[in-house]
């Protein structure tokens, strides 16, 4: 039977609503014959409270943190009601609640006399989203009538101890789902588990970073070899600009691998920037699909994409970024210089997203974090250094635009009315990025948007969708 791993997002498990749709697609797939396993979000927008009550009651906030928690409480309970209408299971899975609720407000009350908020302590205290709404996406399931297992994803999932951005361990998530996932698959049973979450080798919680749930899609479906590893979210698929900045943005049809990994990691939020890996490794297909609008063909992430006559598939974005600029005193290029600087981002375990170098002067942009002064402050013992927050990358993604001329002319005159900051080219194929202020991010989308998708590929892009 065709295993398809099915990864639904947070707003497709926001409420009985939501949860509904997803019960009638998953039963959808059992309809056609196919074995779905099934990886769930935390409820829309709890992964952000609960990281709020976590902050609060590290303050001292007590209060506060246990009135989130409260409130987080009341939604799940409410929803678990309008969902199971078997009196015994639908408290059974309100006793579940419960409990785990009793248990967060015990840590957040340790917290609150500890004051002091470690990565480990913020893992455990978001995975109450997922270990949460997995179970109740579990009991709807049975409720209509699907024979799902719920299973704790921190018993599959087996990462690193680098909490907050774990890194998963292939060959364990492999031995795992063998153990834990095979064997309920093999009695018909349809598996269902929290993404985002994870424990380390020792059983301790870990998490996949924000977004990873699906990573933990793509993780289930390398490990199992599925047919398919769909991302049910809650827009029609990738498309050409995020929509809610340009509303005219149309869905993508197909997307190789490379385009969608490098929009992913250019700030394209419809995907977790690790999700293609699992999927490459294994030539696995990754589905973009709405659960708002099941009938959408979605988008087609494969190995190779068809050609496209347009220059550019797609325009991501990334903010929070800072531009450091390292201005020495002597030669740039003396024999070691480069090394330097990195060792620097190296010890401060900061990525560096682009560099742009003079004789004398190198810019680096990084997501903007904690540690800037002291990182300028290590890099001002080799030379003068400045540091700017409130910056963001435009990435353009396409085929070739390597190889077509007069493509960065056409760029940069759509946006002539904006100031670019730092250029990256030719670095790959497939992308063109550039560093703007984060104030002009969205008019520099709509514009280049306007300019590039005027008559875009039909084999492509889903131009009926303009027509109508
Ligand atoms: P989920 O909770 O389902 O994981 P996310 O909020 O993480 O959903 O991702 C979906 C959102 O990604 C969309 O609502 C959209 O605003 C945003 N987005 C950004 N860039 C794109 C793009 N190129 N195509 C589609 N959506 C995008
Ligand atoms: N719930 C997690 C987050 O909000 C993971 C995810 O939704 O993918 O980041
Ligand atoms: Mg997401």
């Amino acid at each position: 039977m065709s295993l398809v791993v099915m990864k639904f997002g947070g707003t497709s498990v926001e409420d009985p609503a939501a949860i509904g749709r997803t019960v009638d697609i998953v039963a959808g797939r059992v309809a056609l014959g196919k074995q779905p396993v099934v990886v769930v979000s935390a409820m829309a927008k709890v992964t952000d409270q609960l990281l709020r009550a976590a902050a609060a009651s590290s303050q001292g906030d007590r209060t506060g943190a246990l009135a989130i928690s409260s409130r987080l409480r009341s939604r799940h309970r409410d929803t678990a009601a309008d969902l199971v209408k078997n009196a015994a299971d639908c408290a059974e899975l309100v006793n579940f609640i419960d409990q785990k609720f009793d248990s967060l407000d015990e840590v957040l009350r340790g917290l609150s006399a500890i004051l002091e908020l470690t990565p480990r302590i913020s893992d455990l205290i978001v995975s109450y989203g997922e270990r949460i709404s997995s179970r109740i996406v579990a009991t709807a399931f049975r409720e209509r009538g699907i024979d799902a297992a719920h299973v704790d994803a921190r018993e599959v999932i087996i990462t690193d101890s680098q909490f907050q951005k774990a890194a998963p361990l292939d060959d364990m998530i492999e031995k795992r789902a063998a153990e834990k996932l095979r064997p309920l698959i093999a009695q018909g049973k349809v598996p269902v588990m929290g993404g985002f979450i994870a424990s380390n080798e020792a059983g301790i919680t870990t998490t996949l970073g924000r977004g990873g749930s699906d990573f933990t899609g793509a993780l289930v479906g390398g490990a199992l070899s599925s047919e398919s590893i769909e991302i049910w979210t809650d827009v029609d698929g990738i498309m050409t600009a995020d929509p809610r900045v340009c509303p005219d943005a149309l869905r993508v049809k197909v997307i190789s691998f490379e385009e969608a990994a490098e929009l992913a990691y250019f700030g394209a939020k419809v995907l977790h920037p690790a999700t293609i890996l699992p999927a490459v490794k294994k030539n696995i297909p990754v589905l973009v699909l709405n659960s708002r609008n099941a009938a959408c063909e979605g988008t087609r992430i494969t190995s190779l994409a068809p050609r496209c006559k347009s220059p550019f598939k797609s325009i991501a974005v990334k903010k929070k970024l800072s531009i450091i600029d390292v201005v020495a005193s002597r030669m740039l290029m003396t024999h070691g210089y480069m090394k330097e600087i990195f060792t620097i981002f190296d010890k401060h375990h900061c990525p560096v997203d682009m560099v742009s170098t003079s004789e004398v002067s190198v810019s680096l942009t990084v997501d903007s974090n904690d540690n800037l002064p002291a990182i300028a402050a290590d890099l001002s013992q080799l030379a003068d250094v400045k540091y700017e927050g409130r910056k963001a990358l435009i990435c353009m993604v396409g085929d070739d635009i390597r190889g077509q001329s007069g493509m960065a002319a056409q760029v940069f005159s759509a946006i002539k009315h904006i100031n670019v900051r730092m250029i990256s080219q030719g670095a790959s194929e497939i992308n063109m990025s550039f560093m703007i202020d984060e104030d002009d991010a969205d008019e520099a989308v709509r514009s280049l948007h306007a300019a590039f998708f005027k008559d875009p590929d039909p084999a492509i892009f889903d131009v009926e969708a303009r027509k109508q």
